[in-house]
């Protein structure tokens, strides 16, 4: 029946994001599309105030609370405007008089945050791996906050650099102020104690969907603090409070997010076990990276290296931009590390199959370099 699919053209999809989303999940958009089963319009048709879709969207925040066991006095919404946008509205929202907001930077994406509460004079540096190229997370005495500290803010998972807090980051921020935390690029990959955060964001089309979509989810008590002031779209509270609905919500992306929670569930069950099936993955490219120290460095030091995006670099740009070609050649795509760093990297999402983690491995261990690097 879908004659229309080309599976034998898909490739291995290591892109950082938007990025790989479960084949089935593909499947099930494209037999839907003409026609939503119940509604009798295509998704990209039907209206966000009709009864089939409320009801994808109140099933979408009830399976997020359900598996991420989010308490009852924190909201569950989402924005549109990316992970960028709550960098921006971060410190309107909840800088008032007098304080500002905390960052702890292990990354380009923290550095970008604390960024936009710097334009507004609200932001306080606590601690930056900048010096070390962002190859590394503070331990807990490494760090102090102030008592006007509206906020901690934090990144679970550097995207660019691979580095990524090794457990749940709320074991190393005891007695900080709320912490909230940018989860773009590994929500959901593993279990999280949502109730030590004052504020969660992800931009979904990292680990949950296509580009188009950030979920929040947040302390209402904390929200509250946003003033009347702070324009419309930018406060936060808005979207959270009534039916989820301050605006038209990216209604294909809460659709998309749906299925893929879907198959999350009945693929894996719980986060302790995605969390398990992404060590396996990132282990197996670790292995053979490791395995040949003469060729590949790793950017990220041991006890922080990302079980989401793999960064890895070889001697020469020459041999980098062979090692991507061949790669590509062979099926494994997008392999390229961000524009702003260069080397590799490879992103092991929660859709990431193991054949295609299998797949890059053996390419790894099996990969001759030119002769003069294989001999020298
Ligand atoms: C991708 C990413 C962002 C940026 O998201 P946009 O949707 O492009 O604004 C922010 N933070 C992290 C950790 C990311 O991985």
């Amino acid at each position: 029946m879908n004659q229309n699919t080309n599976h034998q053209d898909r490739v291995f999809n290591f892109s950082a994001g938007p990025s790989v989303l479960p084949v089935s999940v593909l499947e099930q958009v494209s037999r839907e599309m003409l026609c939503l089963p119940g509604a009798g319009v295509s998704i990209l048709e039907l209206g966000h105030r009709t009864p089939p879709f409320k009801k994808i969207l109140s099933d979408t925040v009830s399976r997020l609370r359900a598996i991420l066991n989010v308490p009852a006095e924190y909201d569950i919404f989402f924005v549109q405007g990316g992970g960028r946008l709550i960098f921006s509205v971060m410190p309107m929202n909840f800088c008032l008089p007098g304080t500002v907001g905390e960052y702890l930077v292990t990354g380009s994406w923290g550095d970008c945050a604390y960024q936009e509460a710097l334009r507004s004079g609200q932001g306080r540096l606590v601690w930056s791996g900048q010096e070390s190229g962002y190859s590394t997370v503070p331990s807990r005495d490494q760090w102090t906050s102030g008592r006007d500290a509206a906020y901690l803010h934090c990144t679970s998972n550097e995207t660019i650099e691979g580095v990524q807090f090794p457990t749940d980051v709320d074991s190393l921020l005891e007695n900080a102020p709320p912490l909230v935390c940018d989860m773009s690029s590994d929500f959901l990959s593993r279990p999280v104690d949502v109730s030590r955060y004052a504020m969660i964001y992800a931009c979904i089309q990292k680990n949950l969907g296509p580009a188009g979509a950030t979920v929040v989810i947040a302390k209402r008590e904390f929200l509250e603090r946003a003033s009347e002031k702070v324009p419309g779209y930018c406060r936060l509270l808005n979207h959270a409070e009534g039916d989820l609905m301050y605006n038209t919500p990216p209604t294909f992306c809460i659709y998309v997010a749906n299925l893929v929670l879907r198959w999350l569930e009945e693929t894996f069950g719980d986060l302790a076990t995605i969390e398990q099936f992404n060590e396996l993955k990132s282990g197996l490219v670790y292995e053979a990276l490791l395995r040949r120290p003469e060729l590949f460095r790793l950017h990220a030091h041991e006890v922080c290296r990302s079980k989401m995006n793999v960064t890895f670099r070889l001697p020469t740009p020459e041999l980098e931009k062979r090692f991507l070609q061949e790669s590509e050649a062979n099926g494994l795509a997008f392999l390229a590390g961000h524009r702003s760093v260069g080397g590799m990297r490879a992103s092991l999402y929660n859709a990431m199959p193991i054949a295609g983690a299998e797949a890059l491995a053996k390419f790894i261990t099996k990969w001759v370099a030119s002769p003069l690097a294989a001999g020298g």
